[in-house]
């Protein structure tokens, strides 16, 4: 393990931002090497602004992916920069900022994202919320719970069910888990409890999809150098993000997009659906 943390404590406001981050995370921009894994799908990432989803877009196009991306107004700028890649690897962009808390958003926004793709092949659920909070429930308020749920869960449904209309046989849908549906922290008691719900979501769909031909999956990152980590986490927690792992360290953004890769492939996981993956850097996912 390193003696000096590679992140120095800092601090965002929610939903954090890419360029106020020391260091910055690797998204894959200079590593990333396609291989005509996904050529010619359409997919929509949620939260493919930043972090996780930002790297997942990126390795989507340069699999051969034209992409979708669903992002909150205030992250225009990383919306612009996951643009400029996407684009870089001559694929189709489009962007789409708004509240997915909102149901006519998180509808409509499967609507554009199909409409400008000409369909729709694969639907990441990535976009996601945490607030660390005291560790007693005495502390958690209504409008906080809501944020979490809301985000996490509800345009999960919304955006899986509108996304039904678009998706046929060989389309695959991910979830994004988490390493705390297993190992839950008490400061982060609600967001848990999500993502507990989102493996247990992935395996109904499974079940009830796979008969259509429509593949469910999730991914379940540990601690991944993100910019919800700043924003959502006290400072010194920063510092020591990702210590606590077997491997050491936290992972970065890039380090997490080939297992949606291999989830999105018909030609690689045409038979593996119901199943979560964890990128955890050793932490058990069962
Ligand atoms: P991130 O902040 O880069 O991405 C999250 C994205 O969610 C934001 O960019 C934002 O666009 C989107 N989002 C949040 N609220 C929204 C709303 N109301 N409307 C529209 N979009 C909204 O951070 P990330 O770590 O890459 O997060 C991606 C996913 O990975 C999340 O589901 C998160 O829970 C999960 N995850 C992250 C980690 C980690 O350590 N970073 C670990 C496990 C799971
Ligand atoms: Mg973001």
């Amino acid at each position: 393990m390193p003696d000096e943390t590679p992140f120095p404590a800092q601090q965002q406001e929610p939903p954090g931002l890419t360029g106020a981050m020391s260091p910055e995370p690797d998204h894959g921009e200079q590593s990333y090497v396609g291989h005509g894994r996904l050529d010619g799908r359409r997919a929509l990432v949620t939260g493919g602004d930043s972090g996780i989803g930002r790297a997942v877009a990126i390795a989507f196009a340069r699999e051969g992916a034209d992409v979708a991306i669903a992002y909150m107004p205030e992250e225009q700028e990383d919306a612009e920069a996951t643009a400029h890649w996407v684009r870089e690897a001559g694929r189709t962009v489009v962007l789409l900022p708004g509240d997915l808390r909102d149901e006519r958003s998180a509808r409509d926004i499967v609507g554009q994202a199909a409409e400008e793709l000409g369909g729709l092949d694969v639907v990441v659920n990535n976009a996601g919320f945490q607030q660390a909070r005291r560790e007693s429930i005495d502390d958690l308020t209504t409008p906080e719970l809501d944020r979490v749920l809301k985000t996490n869960l509800y345009a999960l449904f919304w955006i899986t069910h509108e996304a039904l209309r678009h998706l046929k046989a060989g389309s695959a849908i991910i979830n994004v888990s988490s390493i705390q549906a297993y190992e839950p922290s008490p400061a982060l008691v609600d967001y848990a409890a999500t993502k507990a719900a989102i493996n247990n979501v992935t395996v109904n769909l499974a079940a009830q999809l796979g008969p259509r031909g429509i593949r469910v999956n999730a991914v379940a990152p540990g601690p991944i150098w993100t910019p919800l980590q700043p924003a959502t986490q006290p400072s010194d927690h920063v510092e020591k993000f990702g210590a606590d792992t077997p491997l050491g360290r936290a992972g970065q953004p890039a380090e997490v997009a080939p297992a949606f890769v291999f989830l999105a492939s018909e030609g690689d996981a045409s038979y593996v659906s119901g199943t979560v993956l964890g990128v955890t850097g050793g932490k058990p996912v069962f």
